[in-house]
Parts: C-alpha cells; sequence; structure tokens
C-alpha cells in the first residue's frame, strides 16, 4: 500500500532553540489532532538531528529526515556527513536532488544516483525531487524534462532498491514563490511520473510508490492537492517552520 507522507524541509532555518520548540508543537499538534494514518517526517538542518529525533521518538506517526547525504562512505571528505553517521543518530529519510542542490551545489544526476545508492545501503528511504524550471514548463517540455531526471538517476537502481525510494515532484517554479501547481497540472504530472517508473521498475513497486506534491503548498491548497489520484502527500518548505500550518496541512488528508 502507499504510505500518505507529509515531510517538512526546514531548509537552513531555525536557531536550536526554535528548532526545538518547533518541534515540540508539532509532536504535540499531531498527537492531540491527527487522525488516520499519515507518516509526517520533519527534515531539520544537520546540528539538531539528534535532539529533534529524541524529541519525537515517542510518536510513532513521526519520523526524522536529513536535507542531504554524502555520496562516499566514509573518509577524507571535510563537511561532509554519511549515510552511516545518519542512520546512527536516529535518521530514516534523507531528501536527494533537492532542486536547491541541484542549482547551488551542481549535484548532477549520477551524483544523486551515488546518493540514492549510499542511502539505500543503509536501509533508508530516499525522498528523490524532481521538477522543471519555468522555461521548460514555457516550452511545453515539462514531463521530458521530468522523465529525463527520473530516468538518469533512477533507473540503474534494482527493483529491490527502488523499493525503498520516495518521489517528490517540486516543480522549481512553485517552489518559494506562492504560485502553486493547480492541483491538474500535479495529477498529471503525478501519473506520468508513476507510468515512467512502471517502465523502470515492476508495475507494482510504481503503483506503491508515494509521489509527493512540493512547491508553495499549504493549509488552503494541500486538501485539494492531496485529494488527486497519484499526489500522496507532500514535502512542504515554508509552511512546515510553522507548526500550525504544517499541522493544518497534515490534516488535509
Ligand atoms: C521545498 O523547497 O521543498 C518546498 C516545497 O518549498 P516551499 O513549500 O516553500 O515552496
Amino acid at each position: 500500500m502507499r504510505k500518505r507522507i507529509v515531510a517538512g524541509n526546514w531548509k537552513m532555518n531555525k536557531t536550536y532553540e526554535e528548532a526545538l520548540s518547533l518541534v515540540s508543537e508539532i509532536d504535540n499538534m499531531v498527537k492531540d489532532e491527527v487522525n488516520g494514518d499519515v507518516t509526517v517526517i520533519v527534515a531539520p538542518p544537520f546540528p539538531y538531528l539528534q535532539s529533534v529525533g529524541k524529541l519525537t521518538q515517542g510518536n510513532d506517526r513521526m519520523f526524522l529526515a536529513a536535507q542531504n547525504v554524502s555520496e562516499h562512505e566514509s573518509g577524507a571528505f571535510t563537511g561532509e556527513v554519511s549515510a552511516a553517521m545518519l542512520k546512527s543518530v536516529g535518521v530514516e529519510y534523507i531528501i536527494i536532488g533537492h532542486s536547491e542542490r541541484r542549482m547551488y551545489h551542481h549535484e548532477d544526476a549520477q551524483t544523486l544516483y551515488k546518493k540514492l545508492k549510499a542511502a539505500i545501503a543503509q536501509g533508508m528511504t530516499p525522498i528523490f525531487c524532481c521538477g522543471e524550471p519555468l522555461e521548460e514548463r514555457d516550452a511545453d517540455r515539462h514531463f521530458d524534462y521530468v522523465g529525463k531526471q527520473l530516468h538518469d538517476s533512477l533507473s540503474y537502481l534494482s527493483n529491490e532498491e527502488f523499493d525503498q525510494v520516495v518521489v517528490a515532484y517540486e516543480p522549481i517554479w512553485a517552489i518559494g514563490t506562492g504560485r502553486t501547481a493547480s492541483s491538474q497540472q500535479a495529477q498529471e504530472m503525478h501519473a506520468y511520473i508513476r507510468e515512467q517508473l512502471s517502465r523502470m521498475f515492476d508495475a507494482e513497486a510504481a503503483f506503491n510508490t508515494s509521489i509527493l506534491y512540493g512547491g508553495s503548498c499549504n493549509p488552503g491548497n494541500a486538501r485539494e492537492l492531496f485529494s488527486q489520484e497519484d499526489v500522496d502527500g507532500g514535502l512542504i518548505g515554508g509552511a512546515s517552520l510553522k507548526s500550525r500550518d504544517f499541522t493544518d496541512i497534515i490534516k488535509s488528508f
């Protein structure tokens, strides 16, 4: 069965104290208000992972994600953090291929493939991000663009490896811009992604993969987006920094 997931990507925001307050508030609201079967993920900055994880330990619906991982196992890679290190502090999910990392850190398809392998080798779940820039959509090339992103990083995985992957569709023009994809635009791209996945992997695996939408998702538009057949939840940036908004998004299923 497909998991319904709402993941909050905190990016490079919040001091340590603010991060602890935010996660405590989310933890309490999720316990008090969220019914049903939703996997809630928070992705704080690296230095806060362990402390944030300790606060969510007693909540069996909440899980910890990292925003990045090294493609290397260990060694002389100053400033990098390995999948094994993340696992050892309780991280279960890793965001891989976010457009900000592709853009500002020049992460290419092959590097992302190695990061996927590194996460999967540790039994962790990659949240693999894809999504087109505005000029590709305006030129009506968005399907091909996203299809290539999927093919170039995911297609080298085995069926067993792919079973662990969650995909997030994040059109770059919708990230942090307040401009959301319409539910129809999201649905048609999610259906396309699922179809591409079914060509690369077995059909059952593609059917069972959670595909999240990301891009200016908020409490006002989440219900409509999440009601689409192939939208299995959201990867939330700005709105995940406010406990009320994030919880209301979680409650939108
Ligand atoms: C993101 O960067 O993953 C994201 C979806 O950001 P926002 O919700 O702020 O658009």
